[in-house]
């Protein structure tokens, strides 16, 4: 079964888009594929089996072996399994440390990693069968889903963003998180530009919106184009 309603959003840390996303997503009925676990996942199990995250070919064999999964409904759960292993693991606290953050970058640099991720993410979505999927991450708008019905960057200035996330990261001030923010946007802006919306894509700026106004925003955005798919099928 083929989804009908694809909404991209694509956004950086501490703007608001996994929390955002995934509360829209609930309150529209439809499923919240968070493509930065996949990554997350995949430095993992990197870190874990002692490989160099910046070697492009063993992260591709990581790939042909890994088994991964990550819920689109209710709460986020990510498992990682390797061909060989009979069990699978529960990562979904583990690819959420700061330390593990930080070595994301290295991984979602290559090209072909990208390739694999981004087909593996439109097969999840296309075998949801759900009415509508939510999929955030960096390169959603611009390559994932470039013809989505609802394409969405969402922003919030540095120090916004920089004061949500210490408030989601225990021990760590404002000031450091600022710091690690930062460097991991350059790093990642290197491969995705994630700051500036393509052509066609409605940038919502979170920076003076709450927490509920930066839902609504998103849910507007999407019920008009709803309106607007309906009013094209009438005419
Ligand atoms: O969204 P999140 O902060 O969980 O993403 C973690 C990392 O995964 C990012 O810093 C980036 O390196 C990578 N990523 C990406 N493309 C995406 C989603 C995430 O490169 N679509």
């Amino acid at each position: 079964m083929s989804t009908s309603m694809l909404v991209a959003i694509d956004g950086p840390a501490g703007s608001g888009k996994s929390s955002v996303s995934r509360a829209a997503a609930e309150r529209l009925g439809y499923g919240i594929l968070d493509t930065g676990a996949a990554y997350r996942a995949l430095a993992w199990a990197a870190l874990d089996s002692g490989m160099n995250l910046d070697d492009e070919t063993q992260m591709n064999d990581l790939l042909d072996r890994w088994h991964y999964t990550i819920t689109l409904l209710g709460e986020q759960r990510v498992t990682v399994a390797f061909a060989e292993a009979a069990r699978a693991t529960d990562v979904t606290a583990l690819i959420r440390t700061p330390e593990l953050s930080a070595q994301v970058s290295r991984v979602s640099k290559h090209p072909t990693v990208r390739q694999r991720l981004n087909s593996m993410f439109l097969d999840v979505v296309a075998t949801s069968g759900l009415p509508g999927v939510v999929i955030e991450g960096r390169d959603i708008t611009t390559v994932v889903a470039p013809n989505a019905p609802v394409r969405i960057l969402m922003t919030a200035s540095p120090e916004v963003r920089a004061a949500r996330r210490a408030g989601e990261l225990q021990g760590l001030t404002r000031e450091q998180v600022l710091v690690d923010i930062e460097a991991r946007d350059a790093k990642d802006t290197l491969v995705v530009d994630f700051m500036n919306p393509a052509p066609g894509v409605t940038l919502v700026d979170t920076s003076e919106m709450n927490f509920e106004q930066s839902v609504q925003a998103v849910i507007e955005i999407v019920r008009a184009a709803e309106a607007a798919a309906h009013a094209a099928g009438e005419s």
